[in-house]
């Protein structure tokens, strides 16, 4: 994928993305496309934002911060990379979604974050429905017991769940990993009487079988910025 062509590439996915929701019997809004613009330059977010792209993902909370004091302000930002505590700050005075919280620690430190700077932090868990130990996220059998202490966090709301699947794997891990995601919603959804509206799956690669199985929030980088260089690629 070449990266001089990001509107192109941008109204390809867009399109593939309705089309395939449709195809699944979905709305095709029902599905909104995150640009992950980690590593990406400031040119090439605008000239995506110019395109009318108006959301986009990060993984750094520094490079996150720094990228929304200097683009425009109607950008909706998402924390969508691993947060360390100490970071915490940061990410809560400049995201509009976390996607990647991983352990009640976390969640107290946002809430007191968010405390402190006024704000009721939107969130997602991030669940590991695969159980591969590389990865971050909480264990299944844990995030009904962390979701039951939300309640008791005012400046959390928690929108939904998100997920990775695991590097390489295959078209019917993708289904069984996105599948589960969806079905530990509706049961947390069901049990708890919390609505989770957000589901948050599938990258360039595998977007299409996380839509299928019932993404509202993809994560797109390569295929609309083409492939990135460096070590913050993941
Ligand atoms: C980098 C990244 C993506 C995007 O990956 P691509 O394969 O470039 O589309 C999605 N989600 C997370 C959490 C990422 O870190």
């Amino acid at each position: 994928m070449s990266t001089d062509c990001i509107s192109s590439n941008l109204s390809h996915i867009l399109k593939s993305v309705r089309d395939q929701a449709e195809s699944v019997n979905r709305h095709a809004d029902s599905v909104r496309v995150i640009a992950v613009s980690k590593t990406v330059g400031a040119d090439k977010i605008m000239e995506a934002f110019d395109c009318g792209q108006a959301v986009f993902g990060e993984n750094r909370p520094q490079e996150l911060y720094e990228k929304s004091q200097s683009l425009p302000a109607s950008i909706e930002w998402h924390m969508i990379g691993h947060l360390q505590s100490n970071k915490v700050r940061k990410a809560v005075g400049s995201s509009d979604l976390i996607h990647s919280i991983d352990s009640v620690k976390l969640l107290n430190r946002i809430n007191d974050a968010g405390r402190e700077l006024q704000k009721v932090q939107c969130v997602l868990l991030q669940v590991n429905v695969s159980g591969e130990e590389s990865k971050f996220g909480i264990p299944v059998e844990d995030v009904e017991r962390i979701a039951s202490n939300l309640g008791d966090l005012p400046n959390i709301r928690c929108r939904g769940l998100m997920t990775m699947a695991p590097y390489g794997a295959s078209e019917d891990e993708l289904h069984r990993v996105f599948s589960g995601l969806r079905e530990l919603r509706d049961r947390i959804q069901e049990t708890m009487d919390l609505p989770l509206p957000e589901l948050s799956m599938g990258m360039s690669s595998d977007y299409r079988i996380a839509i299928a199985e019932g993404a509202t929030l993809v994560r797109i980088g390569t295929a609309i910025f083409g492939t990135r260089k460096g070590t913050n690629g993941v």
